[in-house]
């Protein structure tokens, strides 16, 4: 059997080809190919609707681009790269002059052997993108351009799927996914997200969890519009992106910065033992900030590893499968399962017996611990779950303040409760 980090790196090989946007079939095509990993439910929004204060674009679609030099060589082809298309580009077809034809190519001088990856979603605009070096070489003449694209109305499309708890309070975990060729931003989180949540289905969580894969911005703000009802239930939420390249982990807290979620981070990432950075919010960066407004004020949080813009390959045709590494996939992988089981353990009990210690040998609580190796580990877990079974904490609360494994202190409390000494609160 494969293991998970190559099973992400496969599945991201799979989807890099695609001609993703923030409409249009390669966000389709992509949707279908997440649906095999985790089933979701694919949702069509029509061009023209009203989202809060924006509106949904007209579709783009595109099968083909070139540049054909003096000579009628192909110098440029959108079928080889598709970042060599400004995205959401007007059709265009004919022949232009070397100096026209400047005015419709973006190039990073600074970064002379990369493909930059430009969009134009909201201006009318042609355009084309390659290689500082390439675009030294062009010479005098009259080139012929096309770029085979169509912009109709349609709808813009995300995926969406809810993993059923015990509980109907949500976590929400969202991806962008309108990134054409590109693997660290955004494929990584795709993988990640997706392989979570296929995780997640084989499990019994206690809360619900809710997985969107969205197109940055406008799919942020769509899916919101058209789910207001359903916020309410959303207990915290984790925005996931570049997560297969760089050996840090950057955790960006909620906009209030003492949330729940916020706490299960920092312990997570120092327990593991990782490099990581701890950044307080701002209303910048993916779609957290959607999820941060102040009218919908989720406490969101999100993680990367190297943040957007600070490596040298970030939004070019350098963010390519060779970037990426299974390992840091899965460790990406980890640290968010870790984050989750700890996220899940939020139910208080309280003990019934809560004068002096109750007695554990008279209900056979030591037999139990006597057979384990971890035996006093579990004793530990017990009188932990027993003190602090208040009613104001949870067994997150309680995992984190004694540093002892979250799985431990779960069996710890259903051990208890079995024996009557602990009742559920919530
Ligand atoms: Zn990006």
């Amino acid at each position: 059997m494969k293991d998970t980090g190559s099973a992400m790196v496969e599945f991201m090989a799979d989807l890099y080809p695609i001609c993703r946007s923030i409409t249009g079939n390669g966000v389709r095509e992509t949707l279908h190919k997440v649906n095999e990993i985790l089933p979701i439910e694919i949702v069509e929004v029509p061009t023209g609707e009203l989202v809060f204060d924006w509106e949904i674009p007209r579709e783009w679609n595109i099968t083909d681009g070139y540049i054909k030099d003096p000579g009628g060589n192909k110098i440029l082809d959108f079928k080889k790269l598709n970042l060599h298309v400004l995205n959401y580009s007007m059709p265009v077809s004919g022949h232009f002059s070397l100096e026209e034809l400047k005015k419709h190519i973006h190039t990073i001088p600074e970064k002379p052997d990369l493909v930059p990856y430009r969009t134009s979603y909201y201006k009318e605009n042609w355009g084309f993108c390659m290689s500082h070096n390439q675009f030294r070489t062009l010479e005098e003449g009259e080139y012929e351009v096309l770029i085979d694209s169509s912009l109709t109305s349609g709808s813009l499309t995300y995926g969406e799927v809810l993993i059923e708890g015990k509980i109907r309070e949500e976590i929400l975990i969202s991806t962008h996914i309108c990134h054409p060729s590109l693997c660290n931003d955004n494929l990584s989180g795709i993988a990640v997200s997706a392989f979570l949540g296929n995780m997640l289905k084989s499990r019994e969580p206690h809360y619900s969890y809710r997985f969107i894969f969205i197109p940055g911005t406008i799919g942020a703000i769509t899916w919101l519009s058209q789910n207001e009802s359903k916020l309410g239930r959303i207990r915290c939420g984790i925005v996931t992106a570049l997560l297969g390249l760089g050996e840090r982990f950057t955790y960006k807290r909620t906009r209030s910065g003492d949330g729940y979620i916020d706490k299960v981070f920092e312990f997570i990432l120092k327990k593991e033992g990782v490099l990581h950075d701890i950044i307080d919010f701002t209303p910048y960066g993916y779609d957290e900030r959607q999820f941060s407004s102040p009218g919908i004020n989720l406490p969101v949080g999100s993680l990367s590893r190297i943040p957007y813009g600070q490596y040298h390959e970030y939004h070019t045709s350098g963010d390519n499968m060779d970037l990426i590494s299974g390992k840091a996939l899965t460790e990406s992988f980890d640290i968010l399962d870790k984050v989750i089981a700890h996220l899940d353990a939020d139910r208080r009990y309280l003990n019934l017996s809560p004068k002096g210690e109750p007695q554990l040998g008279k209900r056979g609580l030591y037999d139990n611990v006597g057979g384990r190796n971890d035996s006093q580990l579990f004793q530990m877990a017990l009188l932990w779950v027993l003190n602090f079974s208040d009613g104001n904490h949870s067994l997150t609360d309680i995992a984190i303040r004694s540093d002892i494994a979250i799985e431990l202190i779960i069996e710890a409390s259903e051990k208890l409760a079995e024996k009557g000494l602990l009742k559920l609160l919530n």
